[in-house]
């Protein structure tokens, strides 16, 4: 049959199967209705759709990267966003909510917010459990039309959402359970809440002081890696005269893997605040106690009360990690853990078939060099979940420095996926190491520039600036900003008056 015969034929039963009475351009309307709509569902039906659990620095900047990249119409995957917070937290900048120099939305945006005009949809759950299917090989098409799904992800509200690709990360959380009393005791300081928690403790004890012939607050910080030092600067900043900060760490030094430059400022600045260093220590328990206000002290002796005129105390005792030194015990109003992490892939839930992850010793997901899972074609390991190793087989850092990058690759990885492109090998760029020593102090190594180290208030404002570029969308870096901007220019009038009220005071 010739092509015109052919289409006559079509148009012929097409109008003679018009129901009677319905007139015949009504009847062709509705038809070309239901084809357009028939059309538009199938599309939509053929989106990829990609799940991406944890919305910190790996989930949400992958989304934000998937966003920015182009796509064709049909392959423009639906890419949903799942997180137990409404919020995105800028991890490093925590430090500053004990100081006062951020604001909580300035470091912890909404997702609402920032997704605002995007694509992404965003869901407010907690991940309970993972069913993957992609490495039961099923290829091929389903009734749909549509490839086989990679898997389910259950949600602890009973929702399944069923994805083509997924994205983990779920970052880590502070690992408190290590010795007897660290989990009841110690704060963590880990989230946006754990830093609210400190801070409203810290408050709590500067009340506490006010009156003259009260005791000064004591401070114990378990750990002197970055998280330890950094808030041991920022706390006995905040606490000047009125408290005293004791960090304790294992080894004989200071952030020991550090660029010496930056241990180096750190031990400066420390040394000019209230703080005593017990380096060559392990803390063997904590326990709680209820101390009359008279017998306050950072020694051994300890009489407990049990009266409204008491203090609750904790004490610490400390174990030598090194030759020459003597146990002791220690007393603190606040203690604070910052040793160790556990990765929150491992604490979900366990099913059969998310045992067919695999994982390592620690709970990250074992990824190849493109960051997908091992035997699992569909899923992207990204930041702390992901255990991946670099050229010379060393485990990657779990810092943000290696999610933003991945978020990064993540994202174009899923593209080339889609679009049937080869993907990219992951490598990690060390730019180098930031720290925040207070409000006005800081110190930055940058790797591209040997030797070098930005301290003071340079290395402060330095440290600022990187973080402001990094935040993750462009309104939201405009609206810090301007807040920073505010700030420091209220801050400075604020010091010119002071400035000049105290030249003319003088007689
Ligand atoms: C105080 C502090 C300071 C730090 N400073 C630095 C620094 O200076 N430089 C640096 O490079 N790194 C730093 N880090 C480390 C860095 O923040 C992390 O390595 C980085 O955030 C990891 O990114 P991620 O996406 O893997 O996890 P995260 O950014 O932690 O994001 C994980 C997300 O998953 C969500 N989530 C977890 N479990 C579930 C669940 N079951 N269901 C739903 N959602 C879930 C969480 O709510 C969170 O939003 C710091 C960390 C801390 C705690």
């Amino acid at each position: 049959m010739v092509r015109g015969e052919e289409e006559g034929k079509y148009l012929d039963i097409i109008l003679h199967s018009a129901p009677r009475g319905v007139p015949v351009y009504a009847y062709c309307l509705v038809l070309l209705s239901v084809f357009l709509n028939r059309s538009t569902i199938m599309r939509q039906l053929e989106k990829p759709r990609i799940c991406i659990l944890g919305g910190g620095f790996g989930g949400l900047y992958t989304a934000l990267r998937l966003e920015s990249l182009v796509w064709t119409d049909d392959k423009k995957p639906q890419v949903l966003l799942v997180d137990q917070s409404d919020k995105f937290v800028f991890k490093p900048m925590l430090y500053e909510l004990l100081s006062g120099e951020v604001d909580p939305w300035e470091i912890a945006p909404s997702f609402k917010e920032l997704l605002k005009s995007t694509s992404i949809q965003f869901s407010k759950e907690k991940v309970k459990l993972l069913q993957p299917s992609d490495h039961l090989n099923n290829s091929g098409r389903n009734g749909l039309g549509r490839s086989y799904s990679g898997g389910t992800v259950l949600l602890e509200s009973g929702v399944l959402v069923e994805y083509d690709w997924l994205v983990l990360a779920l970052g880590a959380a502070a690992k408190l359970d290590v010795v007897p009393g660290s989990a009841e005791f110690a704060y963590p300081f880990s989230t946006l809440d754990d830093a609210i928690k400190v801070d409203e403790k810290l408050r709590m004890l500067e009340r506490e002081c006010f009156s003259k012939d009260s005791s000064p607050i004591g401070v114990a910080i378990v750990g002197c890696g970055y998280s330890g030092v950094e808030l041991a600067a920022t706390i006995s900043e905040r606490l000047q005269g009125r408290g005293r900060v004791q960090a304790i760490n294992v080894e004989t030094s200071i952030c020991p893997s550090a660029p010496s430059g930056n241990r180096e400022a750190a031990l400066k600045i420390l040394s000019t605040r209230n703080t005593e260093l017990l380096l060559g220590y392990f803390v063997s328990s904590i326990t709680e106690t209820h101390v009359s206000n008279d017998s306050i002290g950072t020694g051994p002796e300890i009489s407990v009360h049990d009266d409204a005129k008491t203090k609750r105390k904790y004490i610490l005792e400390l174990k030598p990690a090194q030759r020459g030194l003597q146990s002791q015990i220690r007393m603190a109003d606040l203690v604070l853990w910052t040793v160790g992490s556990k990765p929150l892939l491992a604490e979900l839930e366990p099913s059969y078939q998310s045992r067919a992850l695999p994982l390592n010793g620690r709970g990250q997901a074992e990824t190849d060099g493109t960051l997908r899972v091992r035997g699992h074609p569909r899923i992207f390991a990204i930041g702390d979940s992901a255990a991946m190793r670099d050229s010379s087989g060393k485990l990657l850092p779990s810092t943000a420095q290696v999610a933003f990058q991945q978020a990064d690759f993540a994202g174009w990885n899923l593209w080339a996926a889609i679009n049937d492109r080869p993907l990219l090998p992951f490598r990690f760029q060390d730019l180098g190491e930031m720290m925040t020593l207070g409000r006005n102090d800081g110190a930055i190594s940058p790797s591209f520039i040997d030797g070098l180290t930005l301290d003071g208030p340079i290395g402060h404002t330095a440290r600022k600036l990187v973080y402001l570029w990094r935040m993750p969308t462009d309104e939201h870096r405009l609206k810090v900003g301007i807040s920073w901007l505010t700030k420091y220019a209220l801050d400075s009038v604020a010091s010119l008056q002071t400035t000049i009220a105290n030249t003319f005071s003088v007689p």
